[in-house]
């Protein structure tokens, strides 16, 4: 393992740090009572600051106008904006376009890539992914009801998704459905592009998650395909070839939540050590961070944050050396040791807080609520442990 930084990624760090701190937590009493679109325009000056910086889009290929930064390099990157929410989308490394970014640079047709590819990552247009059923179990989900069935040059759609993030406001969805009924079960799938313009893609609602609907970017999509027509030369790759693309899409995308997660509990982690030194809790000026309790929440949120840290930097070095696949044990492990982990120190951050812990008047509450789902998608915590276990007992098995 080799995890040395270097002088050019300390600086970069360094440089995304401070524009944290001076440019985007102080918009974070507006975004959380504002609705997103309205913050739309301060965000737009404050990415134009990103391109000028040379920061825009670190994590994709250098010949699409990205930074091109491996995976351990763009780790370091991501707990530095992680610390704000508004941190991936203001340097437009943000779920679920940085999935779909790599999906097209590696599957894309030469048009697709010019219509699609190019102006995403110029920040021109946004992307959503639409797999997840409202039926469906998508922890298993080669059960899959939606289809595209041929017509002529055309696909035509039809199929019930939801939690297609970010839905609201997006150019195009990348969207799975059988298109091989009768293959076998990995090999029924493909992934379509289907521009939301297209008539029979209906956004039904953004759903209300923990009280919250959310809009444009911050949002999560109910949509119904309703005879939805696309043309063939819209297939990504090639038919039956879904799952494939899918489990490439996710490897890497899971260690991006986890790198943003870091910062989170970075972040948490801050608040709750800062507040532990401020708050008196009795008439002889003792404060919270003077009480046991407090003090073991601290040591432990402080040994876990960088037992995660290390994990998650080390799955990237794996995979930058050997590839998503070789990486599988690793990316598992971090999946559901860091969302753990960042669920465990908000929670301890918050409740240090008291009262207005459960107030909007920090970003504790935004994290709680929003956070709370990380052990949910892209693979729940079981799905994810049970894998793991079965190649552990597989390979003992095996001697
Ligand atoms: C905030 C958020 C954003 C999302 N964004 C997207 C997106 O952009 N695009 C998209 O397509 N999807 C998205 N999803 C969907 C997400 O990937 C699914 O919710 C997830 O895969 C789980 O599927 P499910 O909700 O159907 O739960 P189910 O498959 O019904 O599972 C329910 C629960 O059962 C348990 N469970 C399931 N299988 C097993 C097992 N084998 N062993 C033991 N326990 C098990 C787990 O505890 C699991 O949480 C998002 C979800 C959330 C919450």
């Amino acid at each position: 393992m080799d995890f040395t930084i270097s002088d050019r990624i300390q600086t970069i760090v360094e440089m995304i740090n401070e524009f944290v701190e001076a440019e985007l937590i102080p918009l974070e009493p507006e975004f959380l009572v504002k609705d997103f679109k309205e913050l739309l325009p301060v965000l737009r000056e404050k990415q134009e600051m990103v391109k000028k910086m040379e920061l825009w889009a670190p994590n994709f290929p250098v010949e699409c106008g990205g930074m091109g930064l491996s995976l351990l390099e763009h780790g370091l990157v991501s707990e530095a904006l992680g610390r704000s929410p508004l941190g991936h989308y203001t340097f437009w490394c943000q779920a679920p376009d940085a999935g779909n970014v790599e999906i097209l640079h590696e599957h894309g047709t030469k048009e697709q890539k010019q219509r699609y590819l190019n102006p995403l990552v110029r920040g021109e247009i946004r992307s959503c992914f639409a797999m997840t059923e409202v039926d469906m179990p998508g922890s298993n989900p080669v059960m899959l009801e939606t289809t595209a069935t041929k017509d002529g040059n055309d696909y035509v759609i039809n199929g019930h998704k939801w939690y297609t993030t970010a839905a609201d406001g997006a150019d195009f969805a990348i969207t799975m459905a059988v298109t091989n009924p009768e293959a076998s079960t990995y090999r029924q799938a493909s992934m379509i592009i289907v521009p939301t313009s297209t008539p029979g893609f209906n956004l039904v609602r953004n759903i209300p998650v923990m009280g919250h609907e959310g809009s444009d970017y911050f949002s999560h999509g109910e949509i119904l395909f309703e005879s939805c027509r696309v043309p063939q030369e819209n297939l990504l790759g090639t038919e039956g070839q879904g799952f494939v693309m899918a489990q490439d899409r996710l490897g890497p995308g899971r260690i991006h939540h986890c790198m943003r997660w870091l910062g989170i509990c970075q972040r948490a982690f801050d608040l709750m050590c800062k507040r532990a030194n401020e708050r008196v809790i009795s008439p002889d000026g003792k404060t919270l961070g003077q009480q046991q309790t407090i003090q073991n929440w601290i040591a432990e949120s402080a040994a876990e944050l960088q037992a995660a840290r290390l994990l998650t930097l080390n799955s990237a070095w794996q995979i930058d050396k050997n590839g998503a696949a070789a990486a599988r044990d690793s990316i598992s492990t971090i999946k559901f040791v860091v969302a753990n982990t960042m669920n465990k120190i908000v929670d301890r951050a918050l409740q240090v807080h008291g009262g207005l812990g459960m107030t909007d008047d920090t970003i504790l509450a935004f994290f709680y609520r929003h956070e709370r789902a990380a052990r949910i998608y892209d693979g729940a915590d079981e799905v994810h442990k049970s894998s793991l276990a079965k190649r552990i007992l597989k390979k003992l098995r095996m001697g």
